[in-house]
């Protein structure tokens, strides 16, 4: 390696980071991985809270992810199916709490044939997009100067079907309110996840888990990679030219040939670089933002809805809690275990005001939200837990970060631009699996052989 410490410093211990210097290991370059948490992962975290094993982060798996289905092969990980069996829920506009089994959701005739529609016309807008550059679509600059929710109001007048779809591609993925993306945004989330019909098939997104949690992908990563993950290290400086990089944590300087900065592109703007990075650079992080989402687990004595015929799945775009699923461990490890664990979201606005209340109201918003899709028995769990991503240092914010409305077309283009030696990757910037472990991996991969 001449005169450096090591080929490639890689920031970021998450999975872009992981796989991008497992990748670089394995073609015999030498990195060093530093990373600011005393863990790895990143957002993935699986943690024992109460006696109950959690997915603070991100979990599932769908059958389009192949970069994720491919590394957990190679990495010897299995997979298992999510609980589905029995009914699910939906609340109404009305209020009203609707029984339904595949995707045909129970709302009224009129409201169905407007989500169909609006269906069939976001999963053309999708197929027409590569989400590796959704700039480049034909009506890319119209969909980005339009947010969300008033595309949808150009579309139709039907409340309860705007709210339905909105809830899909808002509250469920890019975790902010619809008025706050633009529509070119949304179509690159239905793109990303290879259409939108697939977003609004809960059987597809939200397929298979991972045997003892998706952060053994970054653990198992980790380990093979040893010594070269240096925990407690946050990069705080990094000073660079043509022919490569200095970076500076807190006690120790790390010379390289070039450097992959493998976390959010709201957390680049924290490291200091000299000299600064180009001005559209500095530009393009400043609209890009996270969304917010609570991620909360309730764990009961044992999984009393299946009892009922329900699957545990419920959808509202108008309760607290606007996506439920039945989050119980059904691997191995855990077999022999009776209890039952719920998982249910929280996003956006709904987050804020959840935010703005004590601990002790937050639970019982929550609970009374759960108890109208599950009834009375859900308001005593055993254990309760809310992910706090949002208050993180090293991420502060769920899931994933977006442009505001018009920036995509604007800044996209430099999105995955490298500076010299500095390269930037992250789920967040992905074309497939945009927002997801399956587009870290793909980026982490494309910082590798770049
Ligand atoms: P991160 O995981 O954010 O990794 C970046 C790393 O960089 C972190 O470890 C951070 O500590 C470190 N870092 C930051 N700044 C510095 C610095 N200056 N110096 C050193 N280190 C630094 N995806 C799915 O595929 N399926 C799901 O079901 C799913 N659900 C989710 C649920 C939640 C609650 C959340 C939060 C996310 C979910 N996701 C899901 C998204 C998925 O977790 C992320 O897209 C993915 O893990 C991001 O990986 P990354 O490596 O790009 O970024």
């Amino acid at each position: 390696t001449g005169e450096w410490d090591v080929d490639v410093v890689v920031v970021g211990a998450g999975v872009t980071g992981l796989t991008a210097a497992y990748r670089l290991h394995q073609h015999g370059r030498s990195v060093v991985v530093l990373e600011a948490r005393d863990r790895v992962g990143g957002r993935l975290l699986t943690e024992e809270r109460d006696g109950v094993r959690l997915e603070v982060g991100g979990q599932w798996v769908s059958p389009d992810q192949t970069a994720l289905l491919g590394l957990l092969d190679e990495l010897g990980l299995e997979t298992y199916e999510r609980y589905r069996a029995g009914a699910s829920l939906y609340i109404g506009r009305d209020g009203e709490r609707r029984q339904f089994t595949g995707d045909a959701m129970p709302v009224s005739e009129s409201t169905a044939r407007e989500m169909d529609r609006l269906t069939v016309e976001l999963d053309r807008l999708a197929a027409q997009m590569d989400p590796l550059s959704p700039w480049e679509h034909p009506d890319a600059e119209a969909l980005d100067r339009v947010t969300f929710a008033a595309w949808l109001e150009q579309q139709t007048d039907d409340v309860e079907a705007r709210d339905n779809i909105g809830l899909y591609i808002g509250p469920a993925m890019i975790t902010k309110p619809t008025h706050a993306f633009s529509a070119l945004t949304a179509v690159l989330m239905a793109s990303s996840a290879g259409g939108f019909s697939h977003l609004l098939d809960a059987d597809f997104i939200l397929d298979r888990r991972v045997a003892g949690g998706l952060q053994n992908v970054p653990l198992e990563l980790a380990a093979r990679l040893g010594d070269r993950v240096r925990l407690g290290s946050p990069v705080t400086r990094i000073a660079w030219d043509d022919a490569g990089v200095e970076v500076h944590t807190a006690d120790a300087v790390h010379r390289a040939g070039r450097a992959i900065l493998a976390v959010p592109p709201t957390l680049v703007s924290r490291v200091t670089f000299e000299p600064p990075l180009p001005a559209v650079h500095q530009q393009m992080r400043q609209h890009q933002s996270f969304g917010l989402v609570l991620k909360l687990h309730l764990t009961y004595a044992t999984p009393f809805w299946r009892d009922h015929g329900l699957s545990g799945t419920g959808f509202s775009p108008y309760e607290t809690v606007h996506e439920l699923y039945d989050n119980t461990n059904e691997d191995l490890a855990t077999a022999g275990d009776a209890r039952g664990t719920l998982v249910g979201f929280v996003s956006d606005v709904r987050a804020d005001e959840l935010l703005a209340l004590s601990a002790a109201e937050r639970r019982e918003q929550v609970l009374a939200s759960v108890a109208r899709y599950l009834g009375e028995q859900a308001l005593d769990p055993e254990a309760y837990y809310e992910s706090p991503w949002m208050a993180e240092e090293w991420t502060a914010g769920a899931y994933a970060t977006s442009f505001d409305v018009g920036s995509l077309t604007r800044y996209g283009p430099h999105l995955r631009e490298r500076v010299g030696p500095l390269a930037f990757a992250s789920s967040d910037v992905a074309g497939l699996g945009f927002q997801h472990v399956d587009g870290a991996i793909r980026m982490g991969e494309a910082a590798a052989e770049d």
